[in-house]
C-alpha cells in the first residue's frame, strides 16, 4: 500500500523523489528510503519513520539524476530500517522498491533461492534476489526481470536499478498502480499522478502485467510475452497547488470544508436543467437487473448503505451491501440478473478489485463509482461514474463519502425516472453544511467533553444508524478512542452492558419516524450513567439538544449530519495532539488484500 517514485532527468533526482514521496505519504508512512545514482554508483538511505526524517539522512552535497524511493506501509515485517525499501540483491547488483504483496514469496525462496541470504523479513527482498538469480544464468536484465515477474503471484509495482547499467529505471506492474509522466526535463514514475502534477505534461497509467524501462528520453513498455506495447499518453492538467492545505491546519479540515462546493459541482456535472447526464447504458444496466449488489470497504461501504436505500426506495430493486474482503472468499447465492456496483474512493481498493474480477469473469456487469478516472477500477469495470470530489489527501475520508452518496442518489433517480426534487434538495443540503461549518465552534466544545473518554458510542436507527457507523469509524480512525455504532434498538439485547458512568453516547436524530424511539433508547443509557449527547434535525429538535442540524430532505440527512460527526472526530483528534491527516497504522489507498 506504499508509495513509490522514480525520476530520471536533468533535475536533482533527490529533490524530485523526496518531494514525490512526501506527496504519497497518504499511502503509507511507517518507513521511507531512497536509492540515488551518483558517479555510476548507487547510494541508499533508508530508515523507519517519515520522509521528513529520510530527508535529514540524505547527503545533499551531491546532485543525482536518477533515483527511486519508497514510503512504506509494512505488510511483511515490522517497520524498521532493515525492512525499509530499497532492498538489494545478495551481490549488490539489483536495487529495488516494491509496492504490494508477493503471495508466493516463500515458495520462490525454496524453489530458487536456497543459496541466498535474506536480511529482512519482507517479501520484497525475494524479488531482488530472484532477478539476480536469473541474471546469473546469463540473462540480460530485461529478461531476468521478465522471468522473475512471471514467477510472482500477488501484487506489485516495482522499480529496479541495475548497478551495472545505472542509467535506466526498470519497472513492472501488476494489481497496484503505476503511472509514468513525461516532462521536458525527464521522466517520473510513481504510484499516483500527484508527484507528476505541475511538472509533467503527459502521463500514461500502466496496465497490469506490463513491464519495461525508462531512460531520460525514452519509455519502453512490454507485455509478459515480451512484445513492445505502444504508449497511449494522456494530457495531464493537474496543478501542484491543488494538493496544498491552503489556509487550513490539516487536509482533513480543508476537505470537510470543500463538501458544499463538491455537492454543487456534482449538480453541475450530472444535471442539465432537470435532465440527468448519466450514460443510458448505465441506466439500462441497472433497470435490467433483478438485484443490485453493492461491494465496498470502510467508509465507502457505509456510503453503500445509503445507495441501497435509494435503489430500493426509488427504483424498487432489491439491493444488498457486501464487505468486499468477505465476498472475495465466499460464494453468495446469485439469482437471475444481478448487477454489481463498486464504491471506492481511490478506485484502487485491492479487496474490491478482486471481487470485481471474480464476478466480471462470471459475466456480471459492473459499475465502478470512484474518485479517480485513471484508477484500476474505473478501467476494469464495464461502466464508471466519477464522484468529482477532487483529490482527497487526508487518510480519513470525508468528502468522498458524501460525494459517493450524492452520486448514488442521482443515479437512483435517473434509473427510477421519478420526479423528485433532488437537485433543489441537494442545493439546500450544501447550504445546510455551510451553516454547520459556521457553527463548528459548538462541535469543538463537545469534543472537549469527550476527549478523555475511553469508549464513545453512537446510536441511531435506519438511515441515522448508517451515519452512526461512519461517525464511529471516523472517530476511532483519528482519535484512537474505542468507538462503536449501535442500532439503538439493539442496545438492550446485549451492548448496553458496556454503558458505564460517564461513557459518552451520541444519538443522531434526523428521521421523524424514529426520533422519539431513539431518544427513549438514549434515556435508557443515561439511566445507567451515560453522558448523553443529541445531534438532531431542527424540525425535531428539543431545547436541550447539543447540536441542531439544519433541516434538509430526510433522505439527504446523512450527508449533512455526518459533517457534525466528521468535525467532532477532527476536534477530538487535534485536542489529543494526533496526526490527523496521517493516523497511525492506516493508509489511504488500500492496495493489498
Ligand atoms: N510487502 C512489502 C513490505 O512489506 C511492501 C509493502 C508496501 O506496499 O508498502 O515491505
Amino acid at each position: 500500500m506504499c508509495g513509490i517514485v522514480g525520476y530520471i532527468g536533468s533535475k536533482d533526482a533527490k529533490d524530485m523523489v523526496l518531494t514525490g514521496l512526501q506527496q504519497l505519504e497518504y499511502r503509507g508512512y511507517d518507513s521511507a528510503g531512497i536509492a540515488l545514482v551518483h558517479n555510476q554508483e548507487v547510494k541508499i538511505y533508508k530508515d523507519q519513520g517519515r520522509v521528513e526524517h529520510l530527508r535529514e539522512l540524505c547527503d545533499f552535497a551531491f546532485c543525482s539524476h536518477l533515483g527511486i524511493g519508497h514510503t512504506r506501509w509494512a505488510t511483511h515485517g515490522v517497520p524498521n530500517k532493515i525492512n525499509s525499501h530499497p532492498h538489494i540483491s545478495n551481490n549488490g547488483r539489483f536495487v529495488l522498491v516494491h509496492n504490494g504483496v508477493i503471495e508466493n514469496y516463500k515458495k520462490i525462496k525454496y524453489t530458487y533461492l536456497n543459496e541466498y541470504t535474506f536480511y529482512s523479513e519482507t517479501d520484497t527482498e525475494v524479488v531482488a534476489n530472484l532477478i539476480e538469480y536469473f541474471s546469473n544464468q546469463g540473462k540480460d536484465t530485461r529478461d531476468a526481470i521478465l522471468m522473475s515477474i512471471s514467477e510472482l503471484e500477488g501484487s506489485y509495482a516495482l522499480l529496479v536499478i541495475d548497478q551495472k547499467d545505472p542509467n535506466k529505471i526498470y519497472f513492472a506492474k501488476n494489481k497496484t498502480p503505476l503511472i509514468i509522466g513525461v516532462a521536458y526535463d525527464g521522466v517520473t514514475i510513481a504510484s499516483d499522478v500527484i508527484p507528476l502534477a505541475g511538472h509533467c505534461d503527459q502521463y500514461v497509467g500502466l496496465e497490469d502485467k506490463t513491464f519495461g524501462y525508462i531512460t531520460k528520453e525514452e519509455i519502453h513498455l512490454f507485455n509478459y510475452f515480451n512484445k513492445e506495447i505502444s504508449l497511449k499518453m494522456k494530457n495531464l492538467d493537474l496543478k501542484n497547488n491543488e494538493f496544498g492545505k491552503g489556509d487550513f491546519d490539516h487536509f482533513m479540515l480543508k476537505e470537510i470544508h470543500e463538501q458544499p462546493s463538491i455537492i454543487r459541482h456534482l449538480i453541475q456535472e450530472y444535471f442539465d436543467k432537470e435532465k440527468i447526464n448519466i450514460s443510458p447504458e448505465i441506466i439500462k444496466c441497472i433497470k435490467n437487473c433483478t438485484k443490485i449488489n453493492l461491494v465496498a470497504c470502510g467508509t465507502s461501504m457505509y456510503a453503500s448503505y445509503m445507495a441501497k436505500y435509494y435503489f430500493e426506495k426509488l427504483c424498487n430493486i432489491p439491493s444488498e451491501v457486501f464487505v468486499a474482503s468477505e465476498l472475495v472468499y465466499s460464494s453468495p447465492l446469485i439469482l437471475d440478473k444481478p448487477c454489481f456496483i463498486y464504491l471506492s474512493q481511490s478506485g484502487e481498493t485491492a479487496d474490491s478489485i478482486a471481487v470485481m474480477k471474480k464476478f466480471m469473469d462470471k459475466g456480471y456487469p459492473s459499475i465502478a463509482i470512484t474518485n479517480s478516472v485513471a484508477s484500476s477500477m474505473a478501467h476494469l469495470a464495464t461502466y464508471h461514474l466519477d464522484i468529482f470530489a477532487g483529490k482527497e489527501i487526508a487518510v480519513a475520508s470525508t468528502k468522498a463519502y458524501i460525494a459517493q452518496i450524492v452520486v448514488c442518489a442521482i443515479l437512483a433517480k435517473a434509473v427510477s425516472g421519478q420526479k423528485t426534487n433532488l437537485k433543489n434538495n441537494l442545493s439546500k443540503a450544501a447550504l445546510a453544511i455551510e451553516k454547520i461549518l459556521e457553527d463548528k465552534i459548538l462541535i469543538k466544545n463537545i469534543a472537549k467533553e469527550i476527549v478523555d473518554a475511553t469508549n464513545v458510542f453512537y446510536i441511531g436507527r435506519g438511515i441515522d444508524y448508517w451515519v452512526c457507523l461512519e461517525a464511529a469509524l471516523k472517530l476511532k480512525e483519528i482519535s484512537y478512542i474505542h468507538t462503536e455504532a449501535f442500532s439503538s434498538g439493539e442496545l438492550k439485547h446485549g451492548s448496553i452492558a458496556l454503558i458505564d458512568r460517564g461513557v459518552p453516547v451520541i444519538a443522531i436524530c434526523t428521521q421523524e419516524g424514529t426520533n422519539s424511539i431513539v431518544r427513549s433508547n438514549l434515556i435508557e443509557t443515561k439511566s445507567r450513567g451515560a453522558k448523553d449527547f443529541v445531534f438532531a434535525m431542527e424540525s425535531m429538535s428539543e431545547p436541550s439538544d447539543d447540536f441542531i442540524i439544519p433541516n434538509v430532505a430526510h433522505y439527504l440527512a446523512p450527508i449533512v449530519s455526518v459533517v457534525v460527526c466528521q468535525l467532532l472526530a477532527y476536534y477530538v483528534a487535534t485536542l489529543k495532539g494526533n496526526d490527523v491527516d496521517k493516523p497511525k497504522n492506516l493508509a489511504k489507498s488500500v492496495t493489498v488484500e
